[in-house]
């Protein structure tokens, strides 16, 4: 059976855009693939943050993950730090990759410019991310285009260390590309964010959601009620394709195009649609929000499961490059 491996940042409650970017396919995929999904709090601490603060919004990307469908009886689902082979892989991996590769990551010269004193874990985070997933010996990775980069080095250290120590060991992870297009913000201009203030939370209620929608950004050529739009341009048509049943998309073009309606008709119609799929994820999360002890017993069962995967990993890792 195929592997997937995925892991998502501990940023608190999920927003819509990394529901729809990733959770809702990973929700789909456990049933087709034996499935690690891992909140990556190793990856959190590259940023500056508060130990009480990660706490929390580890415990609160656990509530959204399960009240989003992830099942822990199908899927292994748990925390990075839980599991140490992950930070040993890492060293590991350490020793055979060349730095220049992993300063020529777009990511890495994105973030370190903005920064005055870079630190080390920022510059290795993309080898972090090769020892998550061939620590599972994970075939195949769910990603955004965005992350393709950071796959590719992960193939290319599993081809260096198999040349090196074992051939064939560690399979070299696939991409597979996210159906969900890019989110953007409600404001348009950038990708669905939290530091953006731009987002819809995935728990969030109803009437905060709709006073979000009412004034999103849509096509800015449509000033009046009667100009036509393009749909292909507005944000709000590509949420229609994400929660909308397509004969409902297919109205929003034309109503669209025809200026047979009004953008905000148009948010209403997109409003109840995402309440059909947003009011029982709502739900599940209060239930579990009143028991936030099942959530990390939920996570110590994941991390049980998943360090029993690892540890055979790292034993063959360690008797093939004679290290016992
Ligand atoms: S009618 Fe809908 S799809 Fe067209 S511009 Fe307005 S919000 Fe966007």
């Amino acid at each position: 059976m195929p592997r997937i491996f995925s892991g998502i940042q501990p940023s608190g409650e999920l927003h819509i855009g990394n529901y729809l970017g990733a959770v809702k396919n990973w929700v789909a995929l456990q049933h087709e693939m034996e499935s690690f999904f891992c909140v990556v709090d190793y990856h959190a601490i590259t940023q500056p943050y508060e130990p009480a603060d990660l706490r929390r919004r580890t415990v609160e990307m656990g509530i959204s993950l399960l009240a989003a469908g992830l099942d822990p009886n199908v899927a292994t689902v748990f925390v990075q730090s839980r599991v140490a082979e992950h930070t040993e892989l890492q060293w590991v991996f350490n020793a055979i990759t060349p730095i220049g590769e992993l300063e020529r990551q777009t990511q890495y010269k994105d973030k370190s410019a903005r920064l005055e004193s870079v630190p080390a874990g920022l510059l290795n985070y993309p080898v972090l991310q090769a020892a998550d997933i061939l620590l599972y010996k994970a075939d195949t990775v769910p990603v955004g285009e965005d992350q393709v980069q950071h796959l590719e080095l992960s193939r290319e250290i599993a081809r260096r260390w198999n040349a090196r120590f074992k051939e064939g060991f560690f399979p070299e992870p696939q991409p597979r590309l996210t159906p969900t297009r890019r989110i953007m913000g409600l404001d348009g201009n950038a990708k669905m964010s939290k530091s953006l203030n731009n987002t819809i939370g995935l728990l969030e209620p109803p009437a905060d959601i709709w006073d979000k929608l009412r004034p999103a950004a849509t096509d800015p050529a449509r000033v009046r009620r009667t100009d036509p739009g393009n749909p292909d341009i507005c944000n709000i048509y590509h949420l229609h394709k994400a929660f909308s049943p397509p004969t409902t998309v297919e109205h929003v073009a034309v109503q669209c195009r025809s200026a047979g309606w009004g953008c905000v008709d148009c948010k209403k119609v997109l409003f109840d649609s995402m309440e059909q799929e947003l009011a029982p994820i709502r739900a599940r999360a209060t239930e579990l929000q009143a028991r936030p002890q099942m959530v990390k017993e939920t996570f110590e069962a994941g991390a049980d499961k998943a360090r029993s995967v690892a540890r055979e990993t790292m034993t063959a890792v360690r008797t093939a490059m004679g290290l016992e």
